[in-house]
């Protein structure tokens, strides 16, 4: 299978190919058309299987079809445990989204608010975040996700492990009621079912 098949938008299949990459890997073959098709997702993928683009380029082909859009609120989140996959995460939109005019932040904890608190100010498209931070935000009033579209649970297992349950739930519940939700966990222990089962609506699985 080539990536041209998969519907991407040009932009994006010209970041891929700057990337090097010649065919989408499983996970992308399986979870860009079913996260381009609007539905809920629930993907099995550890790290390593492509699972970062399989959700970032289906995100940026909305955005890619929206040129003269403007930022404001945020109209998606990642969520991820650590800051480190935030910053994976965002570098790859960067790289992906490279000529979509896209606005970004990544946001997490340990560093100084106040430059998050003016990229959310700027306006923003799409947003990378560790839970604490993001709750605090919120918490101040400085973020609204009212307008979050797609809501994107990456390394689920680690974010629970971590205990970031309360967390994350408190983040759903900011989150308006209608929107795309995808979960990605190396693995499906019961308590990931539990949390999938209250986010997610008739998600289609995928296994790799
Ligand atoms: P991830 O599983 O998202 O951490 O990605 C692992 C690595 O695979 C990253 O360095 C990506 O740049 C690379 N990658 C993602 N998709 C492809 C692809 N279709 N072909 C080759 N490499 C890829």
């Amino acid at each position: 299978m080539h990536f041209s098949e998969l519907g991407l938008h040009e932009a994006l299949l010209s970041a891929v190919a700057r990337e090097g990459y010649s065919t989408p890997t499983p996970i992308q073959q399986q979870a860009i058309p079913a996260v381009l098709a609007g539905g809920d997702l629930m993907a099995a993928a550890q790290t390593g299987t492509g699972k970062t683009a399989a959700f970032t380029l289906p995100i940026l082909h909305r955005f890619a079809n929206e040129p003269n859009r403007r930022a404001g609120a945020p109209r998606v989140l990642v969520l991820t445990p650590t800051r480190e996959l935030a910053a994976q995460v965002s570098e790859s939109v960067e790289t992906y989204g490279a000529g979509l005019k896209l606005k970004t932040a990544v946001i997490f904890g340990g560093v100084s608010p106040r430059p998050q608190i003016s990229a959310i100010r700027a306006g923003l498209d799409l947003m990378v975040a560790t839970p604490g931070r993001l709750l605090d935000h919120v918490r101040e009033g400085h973020l609204d996700l009212s307008k979050i579209e797609v809501f994107i649970l990456d390394e689920a297992d680690r974010m629970l492990d971590m205990g970031f349950i309360h967390d994350i739930k408190r983040v759903i519940k900011s989150l308006p009621a209608q929107r795309q939700n995808l979960l990605f966990s190396a693995t499906f222990s019961n308590d990931i079912r539990k949390l999938a089962k209250g986010l997610l609506n008739n998600p289609k699985e995928i296994n790799v």
